[in-house]
């Protein structure tokens, strides 16, 4: 009968335990960013990512010695205010034993400030809404609010993207507001003019 070389357990070669003492199995790195401000998370340069696509890229990342195979491979990511965990539970054979590992990880976020957020600091916004009317039944995505300012006759809302104020406009225009804009060339972007958009909201009488 052969021993373990290192523990003297009988074994053929090393055994399970003393195998994994020597090759202990990682699980992938992964990069995550958070926002700051608003805590949205970055990962593979996308905002608000999904955990799924972490989970797949750790549970296909694991990539054990060949004397290993894995039988399953579970990833359970959840991110709490220190960072990211990873839980893993693994299954698989190490010549003719069968073993179950659980493995922990945690990852640390690193902080940045979303686009969003950035524009927000820096008195970026695309389009303002001139409400000169009571403060229609709508609700805005306060992300995409630069700045509320208290005007005669109503409130301006300074919004970051003119897409959304778009589509806020027209929203309103179905519900029978009046709405008429006007622009303002504010920059050039690649040779083009690029405009800020003025929408002014009435309620029709
Ligand atoms: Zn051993
Ligand atoms: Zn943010």
């Amino acid at each position: 009968m052969s021993l373990c070389p290192k523990c003297g357990k009988a074994s053929k070669g090393l055994c399970v335990e003393c195998f994994f003492e020597e090759h202990p199995l990682e699980l992938a790195d992964v990069k995550l960013c958070s926002c700051g401000v608003c805590g949205r998370i970055r990962y593979r340069d996308k905002w608000d990512a999904r955990l799924d696509d972490v989970r797949r890229d750790v549970e296909r990342g694991m990539k054990p010695p060949f004397e290993i195979s894995l039988n399953k491979v579970e990833v359970k990511p959840s991110v709490d205010e220190g960072g990211l965990i990873l839980h893993a539970t693994l299954e698989g054979s190490y010549h003719s034993s069968k073993f179950k590992k659980e493995l922990s990880k945690k990852i640390k976020l690193q902080k940045t400030t979303c686009p969003t957020c950035s524009r927000k600091n820096s008195g970026y916004f695309e389009a303002v809404l001139q409400f000169r009317c009571e403060m229609p039944d709508l609700p805005v995505d306060e992300s995409q609010i630069a700045k509320i300012e208290k005007v005669r006759g109503g409130l301006d809302y300074y919004l970051l993207s003119n897409n959304y104020a778009r589509g806020i406009a027209s929203q309103l225009s179905k519900k029978g507001y009046e709405i008429k804009t006007s622009n303002q060339t504010f920059s050039r972007r690649d040779g083009r003019e690029v405009y800020r958009i003025f929408y002014s909201i009435k309620k029709e009488k």
